[in-house]
């Protein structure tokens, strides 16, 4: 299988770093979201992210213009119907991603793989949805995708080697790294992470700690090198949310209950950095805890 065009669908924050990497690498990349604007900035932050990358000399100004020249953009989804790798990286909501795969499947064509990036949803269900489970995988990028050195593979039920081994090799042209995980819930990165940070908002929620000694004691304590309500803020509150619902229902185990403060910032529009407020807020030049 030769892969040559990728099309990535959401330009949110992982969207736009799963572009950052795959044009870098030398692929050509077709981006969509339903937002323009969500595109727009999209496109600003590739740009901003290599020019950084070209003032720690660890690419060329030559390389940002090019990598630049392979980003396209897209308002219509069925336009990706002509690329030969579909990454799925729009919001975590199981809804939302099959109408997006249901919509996608009668344009592409015959071989055309395709991924998700979900961070928990079952890859087998999202595969049953399509005309091709067999070429269906998971592909979960971390964040930030241009530092983070790991991807998780992960095989749906139905997943067949051919294109497995095609993934594996975009891992390896990118750079990376990856780790295959068996399709449970969550896998193995937010299996493990998750529950912590859930349970660093519970350890907030009945006032063992302030945000700060949270936070502090896990960065000094266990050498972590960001606190857990950081790391929350920094994943999405409403991901998290949603991570730890399917771990909840997936595993029916009252271990992986979501925290109802967890909740109630989500609630209340508080989903951490992408809108300037969550454990911390952002909107002045330090970041200041919410309570
Ligand atoms: P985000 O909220 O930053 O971006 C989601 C984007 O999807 C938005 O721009 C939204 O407009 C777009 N979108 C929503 N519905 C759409 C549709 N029907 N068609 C096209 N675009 C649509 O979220 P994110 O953090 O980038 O997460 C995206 C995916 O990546 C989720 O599945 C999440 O679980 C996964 N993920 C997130 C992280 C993380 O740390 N945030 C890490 C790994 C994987």
């Amino acid at each position: 299988m030769t892969i040559a065009r990728v099309g990535i669908v959401g330009a949110g924050q992982m969207g736009n770093g799963i572009a950052h990497v795959f044009a870098a690498a030398g692929y050509d990349v077709l981006m969509t979201d339903i937002s323009a604007d969500a595109l727009e900035t999209a496109v600003k932050l590739i740009d901003r992210n290599l020019e950084r990358q070209v003032k720690k000399e660890q690419i060329t100004e030559a390389d940002k213009s090019e990598a630049m020249r392979r980003i396209a953009t897209t308002q219509t989804l069925t336009d990706l119907g002509r690329t030969d790798l579909i990454i799925e990286a729009a919001t975590e909501r199981e809804k939302i991603k099959t109408a997006i795969f249901e919509e996608l499947v009668p344009h592409l064509k015959p071989d055309t793989i395709l991924t998700s990036n979900t961070s928990s949803i079952s890859i087998t269900r999202l595969a049953s949805r399509t005309d091709r489970p067999e070429k269906f995988m998971g592909f979960h990028f971390m964040n930030p995708v241009p530092i983070m050195q790991l991807v998780e593979l992960i095989r749906g039920i139905a997943t067949d080697e051919a294109t497995f081994k095609a993934c594996h090799g975009v891992v390896e042209r990118l750079g990376k790294t990856s780790a295959t995980a068996e399709d449970f819930p969550a896998f193995i990165v937010n299996r493990i992470l998750m529950p912590m940070i859930n349970e660093a908002i519970y350890t907030l929620y009945e006032g063992v700690g302030s945000v700060q000694s949270i936070d502090t004691s896990l960065k000094l304590g266990a050498n972590h090198p960001m606190g857990p309500l950081a790391l929350a803020d920094f994943i999405g509150l409403d991901t998290c949310l949603a991570i730890m619902n399917v771990l909840h229902d997936g595993l029916a185990d009252t271990k992986y209950r979501p925290c109802p403060l967890l909740t109630k910032y989500v609630e209340a529009g508080w989903l951490g950095r992408k809108t300037q407020r969550g454990f911390y807020d952002y909107r002045g030049d330090e970041p200041v805890p919410t309570r």
